[in-house]
């Protein structure tokens, strides 16, 4: 199928883009359009303009300030697996991306494309719950942040209203560099997720997330607990944390059951990693 018809403007600056998704048309805006072309093309989506971002020269850096590492919302996968700053500072970035798709799709896909399609079987936003990662979102009025945890609402849902866009990523230092592992199942490498699990062990600090399992990407408070209490807790500890944390799916008959068992044999290899990533640190 092809799309239907749609007027395309391509944004030279933040504010440009900004304003001309503030107008009184069904405006998107494409990145990468790895998400957004198939979704036209089978016409689930038919936006009446795109607003091309794919220029903005300022949205694709990679930055260091004092205390976080800063990504643009245009930083394609492929620079994520290959970025010098990303590679020292956030390193569990860098291996995410081997399991995101396949070459070509990375060379054009991005990480804030990725954020605001919100697939629930992307890595990314689970990476950015681990992370405590912070999202930067501007309007043609306003300029605000909103916590990873607050952004994914639901299937292919996020917090951005009408009108906004997002321009970049915080990912806090002091957890970036703590320990931090991913395990997926899928049919084939590169397919998106049946199942994934990512976690982060800090001082005293433990954040899991799971993708993949339920509608969007969910931190797993229970896991978290059970593991901070009992660091070497066996796999049926957490199975019932899971089943907790993942409340659908734990209802979901013999299928979800079978996901749980699957999840928490992703957890424990988490788990392995990232232990032998604290010893030999
Ligand atoms: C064959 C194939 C396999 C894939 N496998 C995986 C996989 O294993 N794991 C995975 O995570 N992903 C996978 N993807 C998705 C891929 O990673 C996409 O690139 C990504 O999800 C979207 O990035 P994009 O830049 O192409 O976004 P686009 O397609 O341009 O946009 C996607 C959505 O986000 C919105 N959007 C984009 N940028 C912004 C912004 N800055 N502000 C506001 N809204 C914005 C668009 O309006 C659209 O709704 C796969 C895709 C393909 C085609």
């Amino acid at each position: 199928m092809k799309p239907r018809p749609f007027a395309y403007r391509r944004a030279t600056s933040v504010e440009e883009a900004c304003s001309l998704l503030a107008g009184p048309v069904d405006a998107r805006v494409i990145a990468g359009g790895q998400s957004l072309v198939p979704m036209m093309n089978l016409r689930l989506v038919s936006p009446a303009l795109l607003v091309d971002i794919g220029g903005l020269a300022e949205l694709q850096r990679v930055t260091l300030t004092g205390d976080a590492l800063h990504v643009g919302a245009l930083v394609r996968h492929r620079q994520l697996e290959t970025d010098l700053l990303v590679a020292r500072h956030v390193p569990l970035l860098a291996s995410a991306v081997r399991h995101v798709a396949h070459q070509a799709v990375r060379n054009r896909g991005t990480l804030g494309g990725s954020l605001c399609h919100a697939d629930p079987a992307a890595e990314f936003p689970a990476c950015m719950l681990v992370l405590e990662a912070t999202l930067h979102i501007a309007s043609s009025v306003s300029e605000r942040t909103v916590a990873a945890g607050d952004f994914f609402r639901g299937m292919f849902a996020t917090a951005l209203e009408p009108g906004e866009m997002l321009t970049g990523v915080s990912i806090p230092l002091t957890a970036a560099r703590d320990p931090a592992a991913l395990h997926e199942m899928s049919r084939r490498h590169g397919d998106l997720a049946l199942a994934g699990i990512v976690g982060r062990r800090g001082q005293g600090v433990q954040r899991w997330a799971a993708f993949g399992i339920e509608d969007r990407a969910v931190r797993l408070a229970h896991l978290e607990a059970v593991l901070a209490d009992k660091p070497q807790a066996g796999e049926a500890e957490m199975l019932a944390a899971l089943a907790i944390d993942l409340p659908s799916t734990a209802g979901a008959g013999t299928a979800g059951r079978a996901k749980l068992v699957i999840a928490a044999e992703l957890a424990r290899r988490c788990r392995d990693d990232i232990d032998r990533a604290g010893v030999a640190a």
